[in-house]
């Protein structure tokens, strides 16, 4: 007979009056408060819709996955995925926490530079650097990913003649048993391209080999992908020091690892599928600790963990436009933040929970954003409580991808605030204004008004 499992007891709170689990649902309770902020006094101060960033959940998931990586292997750097959320107090929360820069643009670059992130502390991933950007990253001593052999010869022909040496590794793509495959990125380990890169590299003493990287995918739901993965760059490592004497100095196994956040058409909640941090760094770190190195020449394992690290750290306040009937009798929420603020509603059915005390009675609802378009759906079919014109609701685990991949459609981007571990509240990145776009705006002499 296999063993249950043990459940704790515990006691909920059930609104008096209304009906509760002796009737009907009561999987919804009211979320007035985030980190001992009332929502209220959050959108009095700020407005809505207003972004909501938990400082104590940023060093929470920071501090677990290191725990996570470094109680299993000797020698463990994170490296902190700019573009899964590049607000500067987001990055600076996880440098302080240790973690360097991954950036994979020029713009991202300058933004871990002027967070104060010293230059070899920076890894520069990405199939786009210009020969300016290769510059400022080799004058800075910055780990340089290569992603093709176009890269690898602007590399070689900026270097040339001069005394200048680069750091670099090349990122690689490789059948891990997750399909379609990432190939796109870096050279392929299969058919030889991987090899050949390193051959190429090996041929110019002004670059120097230091690492192997891959980022397999994201949202990796399979944790012996990292370790397919893991098998193969310890492969090339031991190859590269059989050919070569080289020791490489890290192994670099990118990000991907999935937040609790539920996927569209998921039957079981996010949740309850997704593998743990320490899933994740078992699978990793056994793989390199088994793959028969010498004991000095273990090289470091850099993870470049986004959204596992930030999505259950911040919030999205809303609050409801108007309530409606569709032609079918279907019930219609109109709320003021749309797929132009969580661009990844495509993707997720987001959590939503009313911020204000309401009775048990729910309904399947259509839940639209404020924007004059079709597609600006960001939950087709959800069961809440009535919502009424000005009732407020927060959407959770909106960390990663949405305050990078919003769009200036329509509406400006709002308020994003930090709530510090005293809970205290600060603007941390302002809302625009019609300034902010017209600035960039230029008018042609002959079409300005007389
Ligand atoms: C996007 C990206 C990451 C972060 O991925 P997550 O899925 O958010 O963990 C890490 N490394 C590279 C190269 C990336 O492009």
């Amino acid at each position: 007979m296999s063993k249950l499992s043990y459940e704790r007891p515990f006691i909920q709170k059930l609104n008096t009056g209304s009906m509760n689990k002796f009737g009907t649902k009561t999987e919804f309770s009211p979320v007035s408060q985030l980190d001992g902020v009332p929502v209220k006094k959050l959108t009095d101060e700020y407005g809505s819709p207003l972004f909501v960033i938990s400082e104590r959940q940023i060093r929470k998931n920071s501090q677990n996955a290191n725990r996570a990586f470094k109680t299993r292997y000797p020698k463990i750097q994170f490296a902190w995925s700019y573009k899964t959320n590049y607000i500067d107090a987001v990055c600076n929360i996880f440098h302080q926490e240790g973690s360097w820069a991954e950036v994979v643009s020029v713009f991202e670059y300058k933004k871990a530079l002027r967070n104060g992130v010293s230059g070899n502390n920076i890894i520069f991933n990405g199939p786009d650097k210009s020969v300016e950007d290769l510059e400022l990253a080799v004058d800075n001593n910055s780990l340089i990913h290569i992603d093709h052999f176009d890269e690898l010869y602007s590399l070689v022909e900026l270097l040339s003649g001069g005394k200048k040496k680069a750091r670099v590794a090349i990122r690689v793509n490789m059948d891990t048993g997750i399909y379609p495959m990432w190939d796109r990125f870096g050279f392929n380990y299969e058919n030889g391209q991987a090899w050949n890169a390193i051959n190429k590299i090996m041929a110019h003493p002004e670059l120097e080999l230091v690492g192997l990287h891959c980022h397999i995918g994201t949202y990796m739901l399979s944790t012996s992908a990292y370790a397919t993965a893991a098998y193969k760059l310890c492969d090339l490592a031991k190859h590269i020091k059989l050919s070569y004497n080289l020791v490489v100095q890290y192994l670099d196994l990118g990000g991907g690892f999935a937040s609790s956040n539920t996927l569209k058409g998921s039957y079981l909640q996010g949740a309850d599928i997704i593998p743990t941090v320490d899933d994740y760094a078992e699978a990793i770190t056994s793989t390199v600790l088994n793959a028969g190195f010498k004991q000095d020449e273990l090289p470091t394992i850099i993870l470049e963990s986004g959204r596992a690290l930030i999505d259950d750290a911040a919030w999205l306040i809303g609050s409801v436009l108007a309530t409606k009937r569709l032609s079918d009798g279907r019930r219609a929420t109109v709320v003021d933040f749309g797929v132009n603020l969580l661009f990844n509603a495509f993707w997720y059915d987001y959590k939503i929970s009313p911020a204000q005390d309401f009775t048990h009675h729910t309904e399947d609802m259509a839940l639209y954003g404020p924007l004059c378009m079709n597609i600006d759906c960001i939950r087709e079919s959800v069961n809440l409580p009535l919502l009424n014109k000005g009732d407020q609701l927060v959407v959770h685990k909106v960390g990663a991808y949405n305050m990078t991949q919003w769009l200036q459609f329509i509406q400006m981007r709002p308020n994003v605030v930090l709530i510090d571990m005293e809970g205290n509240v600060h603007l941390v990145r302002e809302k625009e204004s019609i300034d902010t776009i017209i600035q960039q705006e230029r008018m042609p002499e002959y079409l300005k008004k007389k």
